[in-house]
């Protein structure tokens, strides 16, 4: 990580990229409010061959040791801030992802939608493409699912946060979606996650129900790789020894990643608990550990939900956790983000 000084002009950080190129090294500039950083990638004795604290402008040199080296903290200080259309995620404020497991159809999904937008959610969630375990299961509405996530967003101005299962669906999603999301199933699949990075979309990557903190932040990795720094982590429960829940909420993973990465973190209670009644209890401890955001499940009827209905919450369930999570956040001094 090659540190730049805060009076270093735009030549001097270009002449430094120059530099590594030309010693075939692979630099990634990141701008904070003060100073600039480039991070190398590449061979580290190209790197300690070369003068870099003689060639002007440059402060000092420092090695990552950490096996992720764009996503941590120390490649970046700052919080990175996601904005999408003017939403956003990270940097002390607090953004809630609302909406129905599955699009299912067109007066479900736009009821959803503009029910979450005026409870306060900045972002909805559907999923059109399901990584169902069953083969047997609703496997999504695919192309017309994402039809209707459009629709839905023309109506309230809510961004689409959706799934991708598939790279040979990746054209087709990312013509109508926000932010990709990869979900438990897919956090190492590297082949999707470089590709993800190729659109340079904002992507939401949910940690795998049995990989640790380090194995989402490398799979986070991956998509800086491919082009993408815009990325969401999310903490959506591992597998234990416990049944009483669908997973095990590790909400002590927000506070570790919030030290070691930049990236904003949010929280799925939905598919963590597997019942509405502990999606509330768990927001707000995801709020109160000092997660960025959370995404929850929410289904106008959960009755007939195709996916996942024991954890939606009803609409006026919703609104009754935007109410509780409102004054908390307040005095956790953070803003709900819109
Ligand atoms: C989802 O959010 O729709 C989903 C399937 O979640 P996960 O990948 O965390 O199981
Ligand atoms: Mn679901």
């Amino acid at each position: 990580m090659v540190v730049m000084k805060e009076t270093a002009t735009e030549a001097q950080i270009n002449h430094v990229i120059e530099r590594l190129e030309k010693a075939g090294l692979r630099a990634h500039i990141s701008r904070g409010e003060f100073k600039t950083v480039i991070g190398v990638i590449g061979d580290r004795e190209a790197i300690q061959n070369m003068p870099m604290e003689a060639i002007p402008g440059v402060e000092n040199v420092i090695p990552i040791l950490k096996p992720y080296k764009f996503v941590s903290r120390e490649f970046r200080r700052e919080d990175t801030v996601i904005d999408v259309n003017g939403h956003k995620i990270g940097g002390g404020t607090f953004a809630v992802i609302a909406g129905p497991c599955s699009v299912e159809t067109q007066a479900q999904m736009s009821l959803a939608a503009k029910s979450v937008k005026a409870a306060g959610a900045a972002f909805m969630r559907g999923g059109a493409f399901k990584p169902r375990t069953s083969p047997y299961s609703f496997q999504g509405l695919k192309e017309e699912g994402l039809k209707l996530l459009a629709q839905a967003r023309e109506e309230t101005g809510l961004p689409i946060v959706t799934e991708i299962l598939d790279i040979r669906d990746i054209d087709v999603i990312a013509k109508y979606a926000d932010v990709l999301q990869i979900g438990a199933r897919n956090m190492q699949n590297y082949v999707l996650l470089l590709e993800a990075g190729k659109t340079h979309m904002p992507v939401l990557l949910k940690r795998g129900f049995g990989s640790t903190v380090d194995e989402l932040l490398m799979a986070a990795e991956y998509i800086v790789k491919g082009g993408s720094s815009k990325i969401i982590l999310c903490e959506r429960g591992i597998r234990t020894f416990e049944t009483a829940s669908r997973a095990t909420l590790d909400l002590t993973a927000v506070p570790i990643l919030k030290k070691l990465t930049h990236l904003p973190v949010v929280v799925d209670p939905s598919h963590a608990t597997g019942k509405s009644e502990l999606v509330p209890p768990m927001t707000l401890g995801a709020l109160a550990v000092g997660a960025d955001g959370v995404m929850v499940e929410v289904h106008p009827n959960p009755e007939e939900a195709l996916c996942d209905g024991p954890q939606a919450l009803d609409i006026q369930g919703f609104k009754d956790l935007m109410a509780k999570i409102k004054p908390i956040a307040a005095t956790l001094g953070k803003k709900l983000s819109t």
